[in-house]
Parts: C-alpha cells; structure tokens; sequence
C-alpha cells in the first residue's frame, strides 16, 4: 500500500524538476565515482542508462512518420508554400549564423591540444568516420526503398517521404470527389492515431526520465572527470560561449523583430530546453517542444509541419559546434588557424550537415567527419587527425547536451516567428 502512494507521489512530481534532480545526483555521484578512480559503472547499473537511450530510440521512426504525415497534411494545400518555403528559409539563414557564430568563437579562442599523446586514440576514431560527401547527402535524401529507410532507420528519407506523403494527403482532403476525400480522411486519422500513441509512450519515458538520466550523467563524468580537462575545456567553454551568444542575439532579435515577448517565450521554451539538454536528442524532445508551442497560442497547422522538420533539419546548435570543432581540429593537427576560404566552406557544409544530422544523440559528431572531408582533410585511419577527433568524441555528450538545448529553442523561436508573421496563432495567444 505504501508503495503505491510512493509511485504515485512520484509520478504526480513535475517531471522538469525529477529530471534536473537526476541531473545533479548523477553529476555529482559521477565526479565523486571519478575522483575515486572509478571511470565505468557496473553493467547492471549501466544498463538503466541504456535501457532510456534506447526507449527514445524506438519512437523515433514511428513519431517522426506519423507527426511529419499529420503535420503536413493538416497544412491545406493554399498555406503550404506560403508556410513551408518562409519555414525552410529561416532555419538555413538561423543554422548559417551558427556556424559563423562557431568559427568566430574558433578564433578567438584558438582552442587546440598537445597531440603526441593521443594517436593512440586515431584506431578507435577511424571506425567512426562517416564515408559521405556533401552531394551524396543531398541525393541519398531521396529513398530508393521506403521500407528499407523505416528499417535502416534513414531519418532524412523517412523525413522526405512523410513530407511527400502528407503533402498528397492535404490536397486529396479537400478533392472534389467524394471517395477520395472519404478514404483519405480515414488514412489521416490512422497517422494521427498513430502520433497520439507515440505522445502518450513519450509520456511514460519521461516518467522514467529522471533515472535514465542520472545514469547517463553519471556515466558521462566518470568517464570524462579527469580529462575534460585542458584544451577540451576550452572547446567545451567556446562551444557554450556560442551557443549563449546565439541565444541572446539570434534567437533574441529575431524575437524582437517579430515582436515576440522574450519572457513569456522563454517561460514555454524552458521545459523543451531542458528536457533537450539532458535526453540530447531533439526528436526525443518533439512532444515537449510541441506542447509548447500549443501552450504559446499557435496554430496546430505551423507547429505540426515545422517542429517535426525543425528536430531534423534545424540544427543551430550543431552548426556551432561544427565551427569550434573544426577550428579545434585545423589548429591543433596543422598548428594554424582556418584560412578565409577554409572558413566560407565550413560554412555552406556544416549548413547542409546539419541539415543531415538526425535529431539524435551524437550525430553530429559523425557529421563533423563530414565536414572535416569537405575541406579536404579527411579524417583517415591511424593519422593525428584522427587522434583529434576522437579527443572531440569523447567529450561529445557534453557538448550534445547544450547544442541539442539549442536545436529544440531554435525550431521553436523559428515557429513561432512565421506562425506570428503569418497569422498562424490562437486568438488568445501570449504571442500577441
Ligand atoms: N543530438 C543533436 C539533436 O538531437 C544532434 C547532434 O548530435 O548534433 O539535435
């Protein structure tokens, strides 16, 4: 009986504050494990870690499918151009800013490390290393087997089919035929079924949240304790330097310009923020993002098309730290800093590759390699490169956490610019 009235004192607990409570012990207790000289967890206590990565992993596929068909499909046909194009454009122009925003962050703090001690490490990078170019990219966005990218797991070209999908869907609604709109409101109803059951399992693994997460952290700062040390603590700090900067003056203006209250903003944006910085993982975080996008006053119509792509293609946050880690790379293997060429490229790259980074934990650090390639220096087998990137790797949840934090608010600033710009919001709205 006790029991029960436990759980259910639990489960009736904000779930913001249950996460940053797992937040804080699992930091704490991993700083604690380090300094003692333990750097992993047992497996069985690991295993709760694993067991939430892999909760987000599983509703990834089915979410983004049902919310990207329910969202674009709720769009009608007229609104679609009008929302989709000025939606795009603003998530390009937003990502761009955050590349530059890196590469200046690069520059000023030249973060670079001693390298002879960590081509040891260039083994364990090597086998990380995506084989992709830009242009494959963009064309492999384009599935040759639908059922193959559900089962690969190829978010992009599940994202370009759901799109495509939905978008036939919006404009068979409103046919003139009678048997055409009957049978595809019963498909609508079937995606939206579908994302009404992945929102109420998010529910759940947000309940088991906080205990996943105090894993995962705990893991992190044991593993990582002693030697996030040095010139990653400088990647670290340029990194978040970026990010805050991008906060205030992107995100910040862009508010001011669509005369957005930049509290009330913030006062919704906070749960996505968080609930992103700790599962790191911007589709894990879409149910939260989106609740706060309906509590802000928009319209269903913006948010269920723009959020779902935003968690996919906006990756503002990703893109700075592609221009920190690629200065931090240059510099500590070549001993110099990026050229103005070196830098224009990284920033059209580290566009598209956070176009292509999926909404999940660590992609962008297989994107990096990416762009890495762009410029002609490829990250090979076995090279001091390859050494510096797996120093990156290592720190990667960390700086995860905060980009991802980063994505979410993007796509939400974003949404709720063009959703006011257009008219896309309730009557009674805070966005007013
Ligand atoms: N974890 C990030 C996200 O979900 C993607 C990345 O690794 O950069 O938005």
């Amino acid at each position: 009986m006790e029991k029960k009235s436990l759980l259910k004192k639990y489960l009736e607990f904000n779930v913001l504050y249950k996460i940053l409570i797992g937040l804080v012990i699992g930091a704490v207790a991993g700083i604690i494990l380090a300094s003692s000289g333990v750097t992993a967890l047992p497996a069985w206590i690991s295993m709760f870690g694993t067991i939430f990565t892999r909760l987000l992993k599983m509703i990834i596929i089915p979410m983004i499918l049902g919310s990207l068909v329910v969202g674009a499909s709720s769009v009608s046909p007229a609104n679609v151009g009008k929302v989709g194009i000025r939606v795009v454009i603003i998530y390009l122009i937003t990502s761009a800013f955050g590349v530059i925003i890196g590469l200046l962050m690069g520059n000023i703090f030249q973060p670079h490390a001693e390298l002879a001690a960590v081509t040891e490490l260039a083994a364990d990078a090597a086998g990380k290393t995506a084989e992709t170019n830009v242009w494959e990219v963009i064309s492999n966005i384009i599935p040759t087997s639908v059922l193959k990218s559900l089962v690969d797991e190829t978010v992009l070209q599940v994202i370009f089919f759901a799109l495509l999908f939905g978008l036939c869907l919006s404009f068979m609604k409103v046919s003139d035929d009678e048997r055409i709109r009957r049978i595809s409101n019963t498909s609508f109803e079937v995606f939206d079924c579908l994302t009404e059951i992945m929102l109420k399992i998010v529910a759940g693994i947000m309940q088991y949240a906080p205990i996943g997460v105090a894993v995962l952290i705990c893991e992190v700062f044991a593993k990582n304790g002693a030697k996030v040390a040095g010139a990653l603590l400088t990647v670290t700090i340029a990194c978040f330097l970026g990010y805050a900067i991008h906060i205030v003056f992107v995100y910040g203006g862009l508010l001011k310009i669509y005369k957005i209250k930049i509290g009330t903003f913030f006062k919704e944006a906070r749960l996505p923020f968080i609930t992103a910085f700790v599962t790191r993982s911007s589709n894990g975080t879409l149910p939260t993002t989106m609740a706060a996008a309906e509590n802000l006053g928009v319209d269903k119509e913006v948010y269920g098309f723009s959020l779902p792509l935003g968690a996919t293609i906006n990756m503002d946050g990703t893109a700075i730290y592609q221009g920190v880690c690629t200065f931090f790379l240059v510099m500590s293997v070549f001993g110099r800093a990026l050229t103005m060429g070196e830098m224009g490229m990284i920033v059209l790259l580290a566009t598209l590759a956070s176009i292509g980074t999926a909404g999940v934990p660590g992609a962008g650090a297989i994107m990096l390699a990416m762009v890495m390639q762009g410029i002609n220096l490829p990250i090979e087998a076995g090279t001091v490169l390859a050494g510096a990137y797996a120093m990156i790797l290592g720190i990667d949840a960390i700086l995860d956490m905060g980009r991802t934090a980063l994505n979410v608010t993007g796509d939400l600033t974003c949404t709720c610019c063009i959703a006011k710009k257009l008219g896309f919001i309730r009557e009674d709205s805070a966005l007013k």
